[in-house]
């Protein structure tokens, strides 16, 4: 496999590849004080990069990191990273913070004594949308009490591969998680949404799973085209009656669900118009 051609903003610097930036004794290394965000460019454009870096900052303070910089300047990092590319490469693009520990006698429940960050940014192609298929997992999103699962936090992501992980064991590609009370959350990288006749539908944002930038646009680009979107309480089974299924993300945008347990879905028509107003939206239209 090739290596992809990185860069890493750190500390006023670029630094190409992938810079050793955490050591033995880094607070996320040991305690999993970190977060991160991940957009996308590719054709050129970098549909809400601006939502990714802000996000970024709300995360840290989520997990108790103080935000080293304001949102513009992660932008602006960002935009600089992305110049070091070709103009339309597909990339990956995570800024990152975590937490050091310049006090080595703080352990659990102090706050990490600084805040470290970094922007970084990898060649990533875009993959075609293909379809998925999906199947229930049986470990579940924890709840705000529990974790801070309103935040895109490092330390929630084991639990979101141990579902994948089952459900490519089971020989599917995703998991379709649910949350403590038993409604349906999220993917375990992804949104979820389903169509009822005609109407579609996606779990409302409770605060227990990430209520995904992507998601938010679909939903706003759908209902400005004239499709109804609700956001409710669904279970289980409802999806189980579903005629189409369709996850969003950043890393893949709008994805065809096409099998879920024994039932196989066709790409739809409102699967292919959220993509297609997605495109349009990304490229400026
Ligand atoms: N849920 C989880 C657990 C994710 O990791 C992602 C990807 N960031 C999403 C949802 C989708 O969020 P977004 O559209 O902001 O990428």
């Amino acid at each position: 496999n090739e290596v992809p051609m990185s860069w890493t903003w750190y500390d006023g610097r670029w630094l190409e590849g992938n810079p050793p930036l955490i050591g033995p004794r880094s607070h996320a290394f040991w305690l999993g004080t970190s977060v991160f965000d991940g957009a996308r460019a590719f054709e050129g454009v970098a549909p809400d990069l601006d939502r990714h870096c802000h996000r970024v900052n709300a995360s840290a303070l989520a997990v108790g990191l103080a935000p080293t910089l304001r949102g513009e300047e992660i932008i602006e990092l960002a935009e600089e990273g992305r110049r070091r590319f070709a103009r339309d490469a597909a990339l990956y693009i995570r800024p990152s913070y975590w937490g050091e520990l310049d006090d080595p006698t703080l352990v659990i429940g102090a706050d990490p004594a600084s805040t470290r960050f970094a922007m970084t940014l990898w060649e990533a192609p875009m993959h075609e949308p293909t379809g998925i298929s999906v199947t229930l997992s049986r470990f579940r999103r924890p709840s705000l009490e529990c974790m801070p699962t309103n935040a895109k936090a490092s330390c929630l992501y084991p639990n979101n591969a141990r579902a994948a992980r089952e459900a490519r064991d089971k020989g599917f590609d995703n998991a379709l998680v649910l949350d403590l009370l038993g409604n349906v959350a999220e993917l375990a990288s992804a949104n979820v949404f389903m169509v009822k006749d005609g109407v579609v539908l996606t779990p409302a944002a409770n605060g227990t799973y990430l209520a995904g930038i992507t998601r938010a646009r679909t939903i706003d680009l759908l209902r400005k085209a004239g499709t109804a979107v609700v956001e409710k309480t669904l279970r289980y089974e409802d999806f189980l009656e579903a005629d189409e299924m369709f996850s969003t993300g950043n890393y893949t945008k709008v994805m065809p669900i096409i099998r879920f347990e024994h039932r196989v879905l066709e790409p739809g028509p409102v699967y292919r118009l959220a993509r297609r107003l997605y495109w349009d939206f990304a490229h400026g239209g």
